[in-house]
């Protein structure tokens, strides 16, 4: 692509007025929006496809310019205990539904046990204790790659479980903070890993699709290093999603200037098949925190910092999520986040 490229606010920027997906013309749907988190200069806005509906960021940052507008802001990684540790009710009953979704024997006693039957039939619960290890269900087989690990809390946690792990993670403060609990990390964006071939049982990436230029490459990439036997997850925030709706320029997901997509289910499924993956499922969850809570400081301030990840959500996010995990039941893809698995098509 030769679009020129311009500056915009100090960050080098070319045009991005064609779908990334399908190459059809878009319509701005939101303009005029300024980064709400973390001051990175510029104005932006969103356009949305009129073919396939998807939504994307223009203008679009320069390859060498992903990454630079939150350098110097981003939380680089935070201490934080294993939420598998302790004696209070809700570690109770995450270790009693994690025994039942096949890590068994983390439940201490017979009342975790019971506790984690029981949760099955309380949709909101066993999501967020599923949650805990990104849907990956037990018992832990073999080797499992997280790209773009972060601090590698989620690495730790699937370690502790029994997994064998390893990390990919652009960011070498990020890395360095992982490498200090003994993870074995590789510093490096996905396009330059050169990752073993066949060599992963699972792959997760959770919240990394929406950062890169090109998610179709980026799913060609995991599927190479994915075993024909293994599983691939990943999870995007939803352009079809209730908070979506209910707050237009102000919802939390949409993070100008460091979200290049918003993907609607259908696209991801699309971006999917032309990466030569065979998606298995496609769902969608209300279980992320501090989505509700973000987007009404956004409307009501234009700002929301997403410092501490242990921060405490309010109870109307919290009521926001138990609600949208009960609707999903009747509207699948009214959730805030997308969960996607794959497998390799290629095999057999
Ligand atoms: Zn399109």
């Amino acid at each position: 692509m030769n679009a020129a490229v311009v500056d915009n606010g100090g960050v080098h920027v070319v045009e991005a007025a064609m779908c990334p997906l399908c190459g059809a013309s878009g319509r701005v749907r939101y303009g005029q929006l300024r980064d709400r988190s973390w001051g990175a200069p510029g104005t932006w806005s969103f356009r949305e496809c009129v073919a396939c509906s998807h939504l994307w960021l223009d203008p679009c940052p320069i390859a060498e310019e992903i990454g630079r507008p939150y350098a110097s802001y981003y939380t680089h990684g935070v201490e934080r205990r294993s939420p598998l540790k302790g004696d209070g009710f809700w570690t109770k009953c995450r270790r009693g539904v994690l025994d039942s979704y096949g890590y068994r024997g983390l439940a201490h006693d017979s009342t975790e046990r019971f506790l984690g039957q029981a949760m099955r039939f309380v949709p909101p619960v066993w999501e967020e204790c599923e949650e805990t290890v990104h849907s990956v269900p037990g018992p832990p087989r073999g080797l499992l790659l997280d790209i773009g690990c972060g601090d590698g809390y989620f690495l730790r946690i699937m370690r502790d479980l029994g997994w064998t792990v390893q990390g990919l993670e652009p960011d070498p403060k990020a890395a360095a903070f992982a490498r200090a609990y003994g993870l074995d990390i590789i510093q490096s964006p996905i396009e330059r890993a050169s990752l073993p071939s066949n060599a992963f049982d699972v792959i997760t990436t959770s919240h990394v699709i929406e950062h890169v230029l090109e998610p179709v490459t980026f799913l060609s990439l995991a599927r190479r290093a994915l075993r024909p036997d293994g599983l691939l997850y990943v999870f995007t925030p939803n352009a079809e999603s209730w908070g979506h709706a209910m707050f237009g320029p102000s919802w939390y997901p949409l993070e100008p200037p460091r979200h290049l997509h918003i993907f609607r289910p259908r696209n991801l499924v699309a971006c999917a098949e032309r990466a030569g993956l065979q998606v298995v499922d496609v769902r969608t969850t209300g279980r992320l925190h501090l989505f509700f809570d973000a987007s009404v400081s956004i409307h009501k301030t234009g700002q929301y910092r997403f410092d501490d990840p242990t921060i405490h959500a309010s109870v109307f996010d919290r009521l926001f999520r138990v609600t949208e995990n009960l609707l999903v039941h009747v509207h699948p893809y009214a959730g805030e986040e997308i969960v996607m698995r794959c497998t390799n098509a290629a095999r057999g």
